[in-house]
């Protein structure tokens, strides 16, 4: 079988440079809020184009935070995409909150502004649209509804770090923004991590409060918070691997345009990616019917898929809103399927991929 994300490839090409790091960490000993952790809230603060950037133990707590940072709790609501991975609602349910789901555009599957202004209430704090499989929503159209209703934008940017949105960066283009370091993530650390972005300086003293026990100074905890942080050994990975970050986002984005290709020339659905967006495609994914055969006759040539994801937010049960029905969202879980995608799939992969994929399809009907 193929691997789905190779990061053994990766780690083979940056392994002397991954080693140094992890040993300078070894020697001198501070795990915890080491100098790595700050040289790389730094780089991460230049990289994205923000005035702060604030590290944490996860992409969740990142949200958690985030929504804590504003007081969003108890009573308040916060519209969130019915189609993401499950932290995106649980972050906000969390804290008290109630998520709120909103619909997508079918074509990209990005919350949808104009269903983000139909689920406006009194209650509404906050709206936090998903830059999904790497591609930032329309964050524009976003900050004129946040502004005309007093609402804070808070951009889920855990599949997104790297990608750009009419030249800026994914992270910089929302009062606040969350992204995660999970291993598989396009920038990804081995092990949790996650971090926050944002201009207001007010903000990043409160996230910083929040994420580090809500200790102003030594034992004097000025509000309640948390004990999240990112090990100084994940930010030493973190910086050796954000050396050949930008290159990997351009092998990514090759990988993208062949598969682009070789589907279109089988006739097979390819992802939209919208004007003025780049992606870094933390996945790739196609969209087909009868996916549980054509899933298993491309297993049985030895080609992982994953399905991101099976089931509306609002279908889960921890998360459940029964009354909740978005089209969109339901057509999207039913057909979605992701393919093996990684900066160093090769040519010839992707050509076994989409051929066993097209003769897959053939033979489902
Ligand atoms: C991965 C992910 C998260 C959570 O990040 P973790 O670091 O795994 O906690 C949140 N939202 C989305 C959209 C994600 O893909």
């Amino acid at each position: 079988m193929m691997p789905f994300i190779d990061l053994g490839a990766q780690q083979q090409r940056l392994r002397p440079r991954l080693e140094a790091a992890m040993q300078a960490v070894l020697a001198h000993g501070c795990y915890v809020l080491g100098p790595e952790v700050e040289a790389l809230e730094r780089q991460l603060t230049r990289r994205v184009g923000v005035a702060h950037c604030i590290t944490c133990a996860s992409g969740t707590d990142a949200l958690q935070i985030a929504l804590r940072a504003l007081d969003i709790g108890p009573g308040d609501e916060v519209i969130v995409p019915g189609f993401s991975f499950v932290a995106t609602a649980s972050s906000v349910a969390l804290v008290g909150a109630r998520p709120v789901y909103a619909d997508i555009e079918p074509g990209t599957g990005l919350l949808d502004p104009k269903w983000g202004e139909a689920m406006i209430t009194p209650r509404t704090r906050a709206i936090m649209p998903v830059s999904l499989f790497g591609q930032c929503a329309d964050m524009a159209a976003l900050a004129a509804l946040a502004d005309r209703y007093g609402l804070t934008v808070i951009e889920d940017a855990a599949q997104s770090f790297g990608a750009t949105q009419h030249g800026r960066c994914s992270g910089a283009l929302s009062r606040v923004a969350c992204t995660s370091f999970f291993p598989s993530k396009p920038l990804g650390a081995y092990g949790d991590g996650g971090a926050l972005f944002t201009d207001d300086a007010e903000l990043a003293s409160a996230i910083r409060l929040v994420a580090r026990h809500g200790e102003a100074r030594r034992y004097h905890h000025s509000r309640l918070g948390m004990n999240s942080r990112l090990d100084t050994l994940q930010a030493a990975v973190l910086l050796a691997k954000l050396e050949s970050f930008d290159e990997e986002v351009v092998l990514r984005q090759a990988v993208a345009e062949r598969y682009d290709r070789l589907l279109q020339q089988a006739d097979i659905i390819t992802p939209r990616v919208a004007d003025g967006n780049t992606s870094v495609y933390a996945q790739y994914c196609t969209c087909v019917s009868h996916r549980e055969a054509v899933q298993a006759s491309l297993a049985e040539a030895g080609i992982p898929t994953a399905i991101h994801y099976p089931t509306p937010l609002y279908r889960q049960p921890a998360l459940a809103d029964p009354r909740c029905r978005l089209p969109a969202c339901e057509t999207l879980c039913e057909r979605i399927l992701s393919l093996p995608m990684h900066p160093y799939l090769e040519a010839a992969q992707q050509t076994r991929v989409v051929e066993a994929l097209r003769q897959a399809l053939q033979a489902a009907g």
